[in-house]
């Protein structure tokens, strides 16, 4: 990988860098991705026939602090079972006294027809703090392009906001897919923010018309022919891409088409049985002998637990009727982010760690197997 900086002349990435860390890092206090807290809706809002946005207060009201792009864990009690699921921070940390989820209800989906049928406002529920590594912040660029279908522009969205806030004019060509018009979610957003932000150009590709025959917009899928058509310069664009796996996997295939570099390419699938490109396995130096029963202990309650190095110890620790927050067990969500603070495991991770938290020793306990005894900062 290339070093994040590497697009920036050196004046202007040390000018953007400080807007940046000043936002992030001073906007709000650090919501832990482990730490639960309660959260109150304070609005709710139809934004299509099928996708609402929730607005969320904090617990203790304070602002929170997040990166655009970043998602919470909710956690709510559906009929009789606990449920967990990920979903986007729609609203940009520029405004980080509320956070907003953006939510499409899915045919049979347990948690979103929940949210859409009982979320009200001064309803409450539980959602664990911000995670996930899918933000501008690390890939400084002079030139971004954000392609998202359905309810994946919730990120991008967040990004957007977050940047026409500091006022900072980037450059971006901001290109969604959706079924019909009416399914184009943020679509009156998007115009009014473009007309505010002239380096900001959006368009919208619609399978088919749906009730606006004199839909002006792009139709069909988004093709190579499409985007070179709106964004000639696209090969120049650091890329962020969201949506259903079907959808990331053609633009993946159309930008390699079209010589994209790679390199220059991020996304996020919400879909976590399809995940991302695995990550290489990130192994802690071996124990000396070899062992198959280890013993895990956890520093701040004292328990401890013993499980054999073939098993995660997400799934040992939930056999020992440990309950440690975790949502997608497949190292995408990061919702179990632990540090380890003695022993050695083996990661198998999707993304949902970065690279700096591994180096100050934090692991994925759902996709991390021990390889020798452990102690867990838990
Ligand atoms: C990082 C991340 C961010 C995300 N952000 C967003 C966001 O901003 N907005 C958003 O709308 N979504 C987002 N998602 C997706 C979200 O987390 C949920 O996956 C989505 O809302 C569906 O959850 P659900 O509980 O409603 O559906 P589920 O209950 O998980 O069901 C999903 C599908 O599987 C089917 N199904 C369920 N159980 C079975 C079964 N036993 N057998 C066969 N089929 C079954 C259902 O019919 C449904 O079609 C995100 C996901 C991730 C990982």
């Amino acid at each position: 990988m290339n070093s994040p900086d590497r697009h920036f002349e050196p004046a202007t990435q040390t000018a953007d860098r400080l807007v940046y860390a000043s936002t992030w890092e001073t906007a709000g206090r650090v919501w832990p991705s482990n730490e639960r807290q309660l959260l109150t809706c304070c609005r709710v809002t139809d934004e299509t026939h099928d996708v609402k946005t929730f607005e969320f207060r904090t617990g203790d009201g304070l602002p929170v602090r997040f990166e655009p792009g970043q998602f919470l864990t909710i956690s709510a009690v559906v009929g009789e079972q606990s449920v967990e699921r990920c979903y986007t921070i729609s609203s940009p940390p520029t405004r980080p006294f509320l956070v907003s989820i953006t939510v499409k209800r899915v045919p049979g989906g347990v948690m979103s027809n929940w949210l859409h049928d009982n979320m009200v406002v001064g309803k409450t529920l539980d959602a664990y703090g911000p995670s996930g590594s899918f933000t501008p912040t690390d890939w400084h660029a002079p030139k971004y392009l954000y392609l998202s279908a359905g309810s994946g522009v919730t990120p991008l969205m967040s990004m957007t906001r977050s940047s026409v806030d500091l006022g900072q004019d980037r450059d971006i060509v901001f290109v969604h897919s959706a079924r019909t018009p009416a399914d184009i979610v943020f679509r009156d957003e998007l115009h009014r923010l473009a007309r505010q932000s002239p380096n900001l150009r959006r368009f919208f590709v619609c399978e088919g018309v749906g009730d606006e025959p004199d839909w002006s917009g792009g139709t069909g899928r988004l093709s190579l022919e499409l985007l070179s058509k709106w964004v000639p310069d696209y090969l120049e664009r650091e890329v962020f891409t969201c949506g259903p796996a079907g959808y990331m996997s053609a633009v993946r295939a159309l930008l390699r088409e079209g010589g994209h570099n790679p390199e220059r390419y991020h996304q996020e699938s919400f879909d976590i049985t399809e995940g991302v490109a695995p990550a290489p396995v990130i192994a802690d130096a071996p124990a000396n002998a070899p062992q198959t029963s280890f013993t895990v202990k956890l520093s701040r309650t004292s328990r401890s637990f013993t499980m054999s190095g073939s098993e995660t110890v997400l799934s040992a620790a939930k056999k020992a009727g440990i309950k440690i927050a975790s949502s997608c067990s497949q190292g995408v969500c990061g919702t179990c982010k632990t540090k380890v603070l003695e022993g050695a495991v083996d990661m198998h991770h999707n993304g949902g760690i970065r690279d700096r938290e591994v180096q100050k020793g934090f692991r994925l306990l759902c996709c991390s197997k021990p390889t020798s005894d452990l102690v867990l900062d838990l």
